[in-house]
């Protein structure tokens, strides 16, 4: 036990006393010897302030929570308001007017009727897991109770979240405690053989996925994927294409189809929901059979997850049998401040200003602008790729040095920036209020920062590289 020393209550040193009782996610806490973390005290807007009063622009929304910036007054106040009426309910057996309406709103805006709810995304991909498997059950078809992921894709941390996700960093010490799902290829084009075009890499996607069908349909319950951009793959972006073939696949084979929008959904490419994007050539959408939500769906202020499906799935469970339900709970599901703070986050997409202006429209002004100002990053020499859909941006750089990411982390705070490369990726995923100062100060350091790590790493000596971490040590850590 480490008691707190006499020193540690006069002079609250936060850094060392985390250091001392906090195990942090996603850390070697080892490495906080050397570099301890950050304790911030306050923020707003875009902004985060530390015990020593420096600034820090939170250029990734907190883990790609936040949308309006931190203390958002529309939010503040109805968490305000919803405290001083009803604090926390059980959601068996009661309900209360926030889960209603929340749920009512998300069926208007994706067509999907029943929503389920947990706190944090791992538990959103868990319900989808068994929520699927479980409806094939009840409809006499158990043996439908595989699963299948893509190269790269992320669904959480959990057991079972964890059995979909494709990254070995994170899935290696658990192989024996999992059952792992089918990988197949992802559409990012970056998997792209030489010489093979992206529309060509998407194809060969599309067929990989219908000749394991066609073999494996039987057994399998459903798809999870993340559409349009891979978050922990290093903000892979592919063409809405793909999820059209993969809503005719699924129904062709009777598959469900998962779409984990934790990440992606809330604006963050550009449409409300980022499956909004694919569409048939007759032009009409395309609807998954599960879409899980969280991050964003409280605007990045308290912890809340849904799991939204079909009328199909919904009736699976519907029966005077006990055991056809679906007896999944958590303590806090639905809890009532998080879902009036959700609430707050579709009336702030459905408000207009004064010009006629709704967030997403804005967000099309900001991103233009973002996208000019980031120009010489693109033209950057050591930049091989660069890509931007909506409020995500992202840059790979030339670099097989595995620190990267840690060194430019740490740079982009001495620096005034939350920034958390993903390997040699570099991104920017900023809440959708950045002023055009703080666009400015954003584009500006991030090239400043590349070339300051830049300089760090090319003078290392050739020895220091082959000692550091593997470059895979990547996706959450920095
Ligand atoms: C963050 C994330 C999750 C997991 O959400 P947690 O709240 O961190 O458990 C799942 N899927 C995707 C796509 C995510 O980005």
């Amino acid at each position: 036990m480490t008691a707190l020393t006499p020193m540690s209550l006069t002079q609250p040193d936060w850094a060392e006393r985390s250091r001392q009782a906090v195990w942090h996610p996603c850390t070697q806490m080892k490495v906080h010897e050397r570099f301890p973390p950050r304790a911030i005290v306050a923020a707003e807007g875009p902004w985060l302030i530390d015990d020593q009063g420096h600034r820090i622009l939170d250029a990734v929304s907190s883990w790609w929570v936040n949308l309006f910036g931190h203390n958002f007054g529309p939010i503040r106040e109805v968490i305000t308001d919803q405290l001083g009426k009803l604090d926390h309910i059980m959601l068996a057996g009661l309900t209360h007017p926030p889960v209603v309406e929340l749920s009512e709103r998300l069926a208007d805006l994706t067509g999907l009727g029943h929503a389920f709810y947990a706190s944090d995304g791992a538990s959103a991909t868990e319900i989808a897991l068994k929520m699927s498997a479980h409806s094939w059950r009840n409809l006499g078809q158990p043996e439908k109770h595989q699963f299948i992921g893509l190269q790269g894709g992320y669904h959480g941390e959990t057991a079972g979240a964890l059995s979909v996700t494709d990254i070995p960093l994170f899935r290696e010490a658990y192989a024996p405690l999992l059952r792992l799902s089918a990988t197949l290829p992802s559409p990012d084009p970056r998997h792209a053989a030489a010489g093979v075009s992206a529309e060509a890499h998407t194809q060969a996607a599309i067929d990989a996925l219908a000749a394991y069908l066609a073999e494996h349909h039987t057994r399998t319950a459903a798809l999870i994927l993340e559409p349009l951009v891979q978050g922990a793959a290093g903000m892979a972006m592919y063409a809405p294409d793909y999820l059209v073939a993969v809503r005719e696949l699924c129904d062709r084979y009777a598959v469900h189809w998962i779409a984990d929008e934790i990440a992606v959904g809330f604006g963050r490419t550009g449409t409300l929901f980022a499956h909004q994007q694919a569409r048939r050539a007759d032009g009409s959408g395309v609807k998954p059979d599960f879409i899980c939500l969280s991050k964003g769906l409280t605007g990045g202020v308290l912890p809340l997850s849904a799991v939204l499906t079909t009328d199909a799935v919904y009736v699976a469970f519907y029966d005077d049998r006990t055991v056809h339900g679906f007896l999944h709970s958590h303590s806090y599901t639905g809890n009532p401040l998080a879902c009036r703070a959700a609430l707050a986050v579709l009336d702030t997409f459905a408000a207009r200003d004064a010009d006629g202006h709704d967030v997403l429209s804005r967000n099309r002004v900001v991103a233009e602008r973002f996208t000019q100002l980031t120009a010489p990053l693109r033209a950057h020499p050591r930049v091989k790729a660069t890509r931007h859909l909506g409020m995500i941006w992202a840059w790979d750089i030339d670099t097989a040095e595995p620190t990267f990411a840690a060194r430019y982390h740490r740079a982009a705070l001495d620096a005034g920036l939350l920034l958390r490369p993903i390997g040699s990726t570099l991104y920017v995923m900023p809440p959708y209020v950045l002023t055009e100062s703080d666009q400015r100060a954003l584009a500006e350091g991030l090239v400043r920062v590349l070339d300051q790590v830049l300089a760090e790493i090319d003078a290392l000596p050739v020895s220091s590289v082959s000692n550091a971490v593997p470059a895979t040590d990547a996706v959450r850590m920095a």
